[in-house]
């Protein structure tokens, strides 16, 4: 029975990734097609409608064709955003990107380049043809420093960011509704300090671990700057094979998720990731 119920259920719209703007909007429509039904037409009729739309709603996400397509916009114009807690509260006005940050903030093509160059060099990453390869050494390296980190609360985690990246930077964490009912995100989000968005990164914490074991790493087994190891971190995380948080296997995925909550319109371009097959922990968005 169970294995029946599996193959029925549709896993890009349920469990994890259940939109709850489509969830309710397809509960709201449900509800009122049994009410019209069993009072034009037969009660019968109408609890087999119900039994069938709660069925589909709780296997498959939704029954209403397209509700992606339209749940959230409809959702979006409701007074409030009841899809938030705490929406119209005084929380601070800050908005997690799309795409977790790094710690070495944006760097550009040329700076990639030097970057990746300087780990070739050190040995840290190899290249065979035109693939890329963590060293041996190093991959072991990093994956202590990440199994030491994993288990720090989000106080020890937010302190040994900071010890990580270069002079001057700012570390706090930040808490932020998710797209769902009452559950808080949680991001690190390191800055200079001064406010301006465009100068701050956001990571998740699966990319904190990933990326305070790679500068620590580094910063034992060679002498890159302050500066060189944070931006190293960042394009490192693209060559994990293990998970940081749970040690599951890192594959290439694309984020698909129902529309990404109200206002969402990610279902239209989805994003290549890489993500932990186990935890589904995102580490790394190719752009
Ligand atoms: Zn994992």
């Amino acid at each position: 029975m169970t294995s029946f119920l599996d193959r029925l259920r549709n896993p890009d719209h349920t469990g994890e990734r259940r939109c709850w703007p489509c969830t309710v909007t397809n509960a709201v429509l449900l509800g009122l097609a049994c009410v019209g039904l069993a009072r034009r037409r037969s009660r019968t009729l109408a609890a087999a409608l119900g039994v069938g739309g709660v069925a589909a709603i709780a296997l498959r996400g939704y029954f209403v064709p397209f509700t992606p397509r339209f749940a959230p916009q409809l959702t979006q114009r409701l007074p409030g955003n009841v899809f938030h807690a705490d929406a119209g509260e005084d929380r601070e006005q800050r908005h997690a990107p799309d795409s977790p940050g790094s710690l070495g903030g944006e760097t550009d093509e040329e700076t990639g380049e030097a970057v990746l160059q300087s780990l070739l060099e050190r040995g840290v990453v190899v290249a065979d043809g035109e693939t890329l390869y963590l060293a041996e050494d190093f991959r072991d390296e990093w994956r202590e420093k990440v199994q030491a980190l994993r288990g720090r609360d989000d106080r020890g985690l937010a302190d040994a960011l900071r010890e990580s990246a270069p002079e001057e930077t700012v570390t706090e964490i930040v808490e932020q509704d998710g797209g769902r009912f009452g559950e808080a995100e949680r991001w690190f989000v390191v800055s200079d300090g001064s406010g301006d968005p465009a100068r701050e990164q956001w990571l998740t914490r699966p990319i904190a671990v990933a990326e305070i074991g790679a500068v620590r790493a580094l910063a034992d087994s060679t002498s890159l700057s302050a500066t060189r190891r944070a931006q190293s971190a960042g394009a490192l995380r693209m060559l994990l094979e293990t998970c940081p948080v749970c040690d599951g296997p890192v594959e290439e995925t694309t984020e698909v998720e129902c529309c990404g909550g109200p206002g969402g319109t990610r279902a239209d371009a989805p994003d290549d990731v890489l993500a932990c097959g186990d935890c589904g922990s995102r580490l790394y968005t190719f752009q």
